[in-house]
Parts: structure tokens; C-alpha cells; sequence
């Protein structure tokens, strides 16, 4: 039998591209999920592991990459076996992941040397502090966009070659390899033959240059890490390499690859700038589009990279609320006054307005725009008449109180106004909550049939880098199918009810601020 091209080395595998449907693997903080997607943008299959997190002491939070990586592999095994659709089946395979955690581990032996450091992760703080105490700033948020903090990968890698015996040794001869939760994917699911990241991950370290797109040299020797043991980065839609097959037998290639906001944003089809995304889970993540700009903030907001397909850089201007959906989980819990998240739409229209009562969950303090660490929560305008429905839609409120809050900084920052927000997320179910959203805005709040919009980014940009979709015209066709809602709310109940919410924000921050 003639050699094949394969067996001469000539090529990494005969690609099968008449698969018709794309895996979407979406590596959370809490779960990890496996997704078949077909060519509608509609999720047929799925399959989803939760992970464990230890936090080892307080504001420490670590992940063993060695279960994260293994219940990813379990979850696509698994979705193949429920569908029926195997490796044959999958034109191209996408990656989206909790960003900022880091991983380290041996090149050879490909052992992590120690657990993940999760992105909610506080031990590098005064690291962060020291940086920012010696003035370096400016400089971190010239070349990154971010404002140093623990949260970025930086301080992570740095606390782990200072810290984990031999590792800074290790690392300096070149045997000590440095990845976000993707690049950890994407060395293993390959057999170790690509050490890669894209640029949206990238862009969440704290040591990559969003102008140059390139690691940045100057921030690489402030935090003493050896640029050996950093991936090569690439466009988010193009290629990873193959699956190994003992993993998938086909050997599907992996085309698509983003951090999970980024993902969300490309899953939206927001890619013009001017558009924007939020995601209303635990707590809620804001990006914009601004194009080939990167805007500076005047508001604490971050600058990051958003898409980085077809050979081109899209900014985005990025704002987190801490506490959204938890604020609800915590009426759940700790108040006990209700069941479930589910029933909070229909208790909170039980009176027709808010009665001049307002929440303000700044249960660790207040983020974008306020930045007041101090803060606390509060709840204010209580009367006799107040009951539960009273507190509960102060809670829903609350939700879209803030996120106006960040949009509007971001429409003074970027200078132009939205003309709608695209949703996401557990609590974007809420219809009460994206009316209130619409009638603050003054814009349509679009929410779309899939709640997938992360795992369907990746799929997106998979599919893209293999023509498996066309082109963007295409996509925004699957997104047709949506619900919109209007702004109805009179100006006047409008600015009441925004003073009010400022009001109480004035009350629950700090006397320092
Ligand atoms: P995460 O990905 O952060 O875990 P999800 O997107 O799964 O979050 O959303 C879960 C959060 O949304 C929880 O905090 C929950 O309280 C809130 N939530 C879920 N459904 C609703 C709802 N219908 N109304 C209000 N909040 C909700």
C-alpha cells in the first residue's frame, strides 16, 4: 500500500472538513461543558462536568489543572456518545475559557508544578500594590490596558517562580511552560505539539502589549518572568492544531479560541464598534466594541482586546459589576424570602413601582464607576408599607441600576451613544429586569433565543476559519430570532428612579471617597 501523505510527514492528517456540525468547548470556573452546535447557531447536544475549587487559605483560590483538563476530555467523550455525532461529524472544534487563571507547568513531563491559580485568586495583591505604590501604572496601563491587580495573570506566574521550590531555575532554562486555562487545553488536546494562546487571552495577563500585540519586554522584566516560557499567540479564529487521536479518533482541528467575555461578545455578533454585551450571572460583564481604538478611561474602565479575527484587532472597553445575580441568590439564602431565582420576575411586579425603596449590593464594596472599596450595602427608603415583593424588586433593580451605571461611563468614554445592548446570562431570563434595563437606557435591550452565546463565540470563530459559516452576514442571520425589549417608562418615573438609586449609592460609600 502507497505511503500517504501522513506517513511521509508531509502533512499533520488528511483534514476532514465534511463535518457538519462544530464542538464548542466552554471551560468555566464552575463547570467545564462540552457543545455540538450545527449550522443554525442551535446547541444539539451537550454535556457538562462541575469542577472544585479549593481555596487553600483566605483570598487564596486554586484549581487542579489535571481535573480540569480531564473532565473537559470526559465531557466531549461524553457528548459524542449522547448524540450520536462523533469526530467524523465535527467540521472544527472552539475554545472558550475562564480567562486570567494560570498554569504552570514542565515541558516535557507536561505535570502543572502547581495547582491553577484562579482569576478571583488574592494573594498577589501586594504585589499589585507594590506596583502601583512604585509608580508603575501608567506604564502597565499604557502598554495593556489594565490597571494592576492581582486578578491578571502577571502577578500569578511571578508568585509561582518565587514561590514553588526550583520553579524560577526551572523556568529560566526554558523547561518551565506558562498558559490561561486555553493554552493548558489546547498543549494537551494536541499531544503537546502546539503552545499557543489567542489574543483576547493574551490580553489578560497583564504582560502582553495590546498596540504592539506582542509580550511586552519592559513588563517582562519588571515582574522577572523569562519570555521562554510564554505560548506563541494567534488570531482567535484560526489554527490550533488537531485533537490527538486518542482523544477524538477524526481528529477535528481546533480553529476557534477566546477568552469567555470575548467569546460572549463574537457570540453576540457584536462587531461593530459602538455595540455592546452584557452578561448577567453571579455578577455581570459589560464589554464594547471601540474598534481599531483603544480608549483610555477616565471611569476605571479597562481596555482589552474584544475580537482578533481575519487579521484584525477590535478593542473593547470592559466593566464588571461584583454583585448581580448573587444579590438575588442572597434573598435566596440569607433571607430567605424566596424559593427561587425564577419567581423573582413575577414578585417584583407585584407593585407597579418601587416605592422609593432601592438596594445597593456593594457587598465588597463598589466597582465601575464608583471604585470605593469601602463601600457597603444598603438598603434605603423602607416604610411600613415594604414587604417582600418591595425588597425583591429593589434586588432586580438593582441589577440594571448598575449596569446603567457602566454604560453610560462607557458612552462618556468612548463619546457616542448605544443604540442597543445585547444580553446574556442567568438573570438576563429576567423579564422584568431587561424591561427596567430598556426603560433606563432609552434603547432596546435585544435578548437572544440561545442563552449559549459564550460557547456559540467560540463555535463561531471555529466555523469561520474553516468556511464552515461564510462570513458574519450569516451569523447575524441565526441571531434573528430574538426578543426585544422596548423603552416605555415616562422621563419623569425615568429620573425619579435614577435619583433615587444615585441617592443611595451616595449613602452606602465610604466617607473617604
Ligand atoms: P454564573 O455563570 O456567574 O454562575 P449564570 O449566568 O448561571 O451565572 O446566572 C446565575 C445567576 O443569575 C445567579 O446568581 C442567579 O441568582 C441569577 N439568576 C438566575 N435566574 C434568574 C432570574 N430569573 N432572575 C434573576 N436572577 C436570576
Amino acid at each position: 500500500m502507497a505511503l500517504s501523505l501522513k506517513d511521509l510527514g508531509l502533512v499533520d492528517q488528511a483534514f476532514d472538513t465534511s463535518g457538519s456540525y462544530i464542538m464548542a468547548l466552554d471551560c468555566g470556573t464552575t463547570s467545564v461543558r462540552a457543545l455540538i452546535i450545527d449550522s443554525y447557531g442551535c446547541v444539539v447536544a451537550q454535556a457538562s462536568r462541575a469542577l472544585k475549587t479549593v481555596y487553600p487559605q483566605s483570598g487564596w483560590v486554586e484549581q487542579d489543572p489535571i481535573e480540569i483538563l480531564a473532565s473537559q476530555i470526559a465531557v466531549m467523550m461524553e457528548v459524542q456518545f449522547k448524540s450520536g455525532i462523533h469526530s467524523d461529524s465535527i467540521a472544527a472544534l472552539g475554545i472558550t475559557n475562564q480567562r486570567e487563571t494560570t498554569v504552570v507547568w514542565d515541558r516535557d513531563s507536561g505535570q502543572p508544578i502547581y495547582n491553577a491559580i484562579g482569576w478571583q485568586c488574592r494573594r498577589t495583591a501586594p504585589l499589585a500594590q507594590q506596583l502601583i505604590d512604585e509608580g508603575y501604572e501608567k506604564l502597565v496601563r499604557s502598554k495593556t490596558g489594565l490597571t494592576p491587580d492581582a486578578y491578571f495573570s502577571a502577578t500569578k506566574i511571578a508568585w509561582i517562580l518565587d514561590n514553588v521550590s526550583g520553579a524560577r531555575e526551572l523556568a529560566e532554562s526554558g523547561q518551565l511552560l506558562f498558559g490561561t486555562i486555553d493554552t493548558w487545553l489546547i498543549f494537551n488536546l494536541t499531544g503537546g505539539r502546539v503552545f499557543a494562546t489567542d489574543y483576547t487571552n493574551a490580553s489578560r495577563t497583564m504582560l502582553f502589549n495590546i498596540h504592539t500585540l506582542d509580550w511586552d519586554n519592559d513588563l517582562l522584566k519588571l515582574l522577572n518572568i523569562p519570555r521562554r516560557m510564554l505560548p506563541e499567540v494567534r488570531w482567535s479564529s484560526g489554527e490550533f492544531g488537531c485533537v490527538s487521536s486518542d482523544i477524538m479518533t477524526h481528529r477535528p482541528r481546533i480553529t476557534g479560541v477566546a477568552g469567555d467575555q470575548q467569546a460572549s461578545l463574537f457570540g453576540h455578533c457584536c462587531f461593530e464598534p459602538g455595540q455592546a454585551k452584557n452578561t448577567y450571572g453571579t455578577g455581570c460583564f459589560l464589554l464594547m466594541n471601540t474598534g481599531d481604538t483603544v480608549v483610555e478611561s477616565q471611569n476605571g474602565l479597562l481596555a482589552t482586546i474584544g475580537i482578533a479575527e481575519s487579521g484584525k484587532v477590535s478593542y473593547a472597553l470592559e466593566g464588571s459589576i461584583f454583585h448581580a445575580g448573587s444579590v438575588i441568590q442572597w434573598l435566596r439564602d440569607k433571607l430567605q424570602i424566596i424559593g427561587s431565582a425564577e419567581e423573582t420576575a413575577a414578585v417584583a411586579q407585584t407593585h407597579p413601582n418601587n416605592g422609593g425603596c432601592y438596594m445597593v449590593p456593594a457587598f465588597s464594596g463598589l466597582g465601575a464607576p464608583w471604585w470605593d472599596a469601602e463601600a457597603r450595602g444598603l438598603i434605603s427608603g423602607l416604610t411600613g408599607a415594604s414587604d417582600r415583593a418591595t425588597l425583591v424588586r429593589a434586588a432586580c433593580e438593582s441589577m440594571a441600576y448598575q449596569s446603567y451605571d457602566v454604560l453610560r461611563a462607557m458612552e462618556t468614554d468612548v463619546g457616542t451613544k448605544l443604540d442597543s445592548l445585547s444580553v446574556d446570562g442567568g438573570a438576563s431570563r429576567n423579564d422584568f429586569i431587561m424591561q427596567f434595563q430598556a426603560d433606563l437606557l432609552q434603547i432596546p435591550v435585544k435578548q437572544t433565543e440561545s442563552v449559549e452565546t459564550t460557547a456559540l463565540g467560540a463555535a463561531y470563530l471555529a466555523g469561520l476559519a474553516v468556511g464552515y459559516w461564510e462570513d458574519h452576514e450569516e451569523l447575524r442571520q441565526n441571531h434573528d430570532i430574538a426578543k426585544w425589549f422596548m423603552p416605555s417608562m415616562s422621563d419623569k418615573e425615568r429620573q425619579r428612579n435614577l435619583d433615587g438609586w444615585h441617592d443611595a449609592v451616595a449613602r452606602a460609600r465610604s466617607s473617604r471617597s
